[in-house]
């Protein structure tokens, strides 16, 4: 059994503790989330536990990249169950801040991607959205300065934004992309499928199974992205439970919309489930015939 991880709660702890395995030589990996921690989470810390000497997680419901009207109140919190999850993937500190630390009183700083690669998909429906989570990233990086940071695949939008941040501001931060985890019925593990009654979780394998289709008939020979994307579409549609918001397919490394699978494509959906929103998404790529 690993040692159960230490909780700090201030940005000077924090930096106390990554001082100190850097003395002992330690390289230092992260792994930022805002808590409910699930399968999802914990693949994002064993790689960070396989790749680095000391991790530090942070767990921080963020204010600023929940738009007005989501669910920042009821967005589920249970640090001590976290914890113990923590401890069992081997991290060795939980930052844990209050919304004060991260943004102090009067504080008025905001780290800002701009230009496509946020104004589209999520960052069409959720003004903001982006631009909170640079700003607690840079400010988790600024605090924790690890040597790489772990992120996951089924943010995909999230990830490419993080990495143009990383680019622009020159950050000494690796980031590191972590596949999407999903549960054996298919649904990616999300926090918000706690939302989820037993029907609706059963109407939300609706998303996989359509990516999937997708998949599939990419490998049979279709190319065209209107087609693809109408396939997926009407599958969704046809779940009465789930109400879809957006289904895209678009290039893998700057999300510019593409009218053929060539490059690397990711196909992305969002859609409305009882009172989750969840997002997934599946990379296309022609590959040989
Ligand atoms: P969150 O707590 O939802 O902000 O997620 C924290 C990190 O975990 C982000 O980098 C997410 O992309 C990643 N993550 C969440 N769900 C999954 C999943 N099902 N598979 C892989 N990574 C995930």
């Amino acid at each position: 059994m690993a040692n159960p991880p230490e909780i700090v709660t201030t940005a000077s702890e924090v930096r106390a503790r990554v001082a100190g395995a850097r003395s002992e030589g330690k390289s230092v990996g992260l792994v930022p989330t805002l808590g409910a921690l699930h399968d999802g989470h914990l693949a994002l810390m064993r790689r960070a536990r396989e790749e680095c000497g000391y991790v530090a997680i942070s767990i921080f419901v963020n204010p600023t990249q929940f738009p007005a009207g989501e669910d920042f109140e009821r967005y589920p919190r249970d640090l001590k169950a976290d914890v113990a999850k923590a401890g069992s993937a081997g991290v060795d500190v939980v930052f844990a801040p209050e919304v004060e630390e991260m943004y102090p009183p009067g504080d008025s700083t905001f780290v800002e991607v701009t230009g496509p690669l946020v104004e589209c998909l999520c960052g069409q429906h959720r003004p903001g959205h982006f631009r909170g989570v640079t700003t607690v990233c840079a400010k988790l990086f600024s605090i924790v300065g690890p040597d790489k940071a772990y992120f996951g695949e089924k943010d995909y939008q999230q990830l490419l934004v993080i990495k143009q941040m990383v680019r622009d501001l020159r950050l000494p931060v690796e980031i590191v992309a972590v596949p999407t985890v999903r549960d054996a019925d298919g649904v990616a593990t999300s926090s918000r499928n706690r939302y989820l009654s037993a029907e609706e979780r059963e109407a939300a394998r609706v998303l996989y199974r359509a990516l999937s289709a997708a998949k599939a008939w990419v490998e049979a020979g279709e190319r065209d992205a209107a087609v693809l994307v109408a396939g997926v579409s009407e599958m969704i549609e046809a779940e009465p439970l789930v109400r879809l918001q957006y289904a895209e397919l678009r290039d893998g490394e700057t999300l510019e919309e593409l009218q053929m699978v060539g490059r690397k494509g990711v196909l992305a959906v969002a859609a409305f489930v009882g009172k989750a929103r969840l997002i997934d998404n599946i990379v296309l790529t022609p590959g040989p015939r």
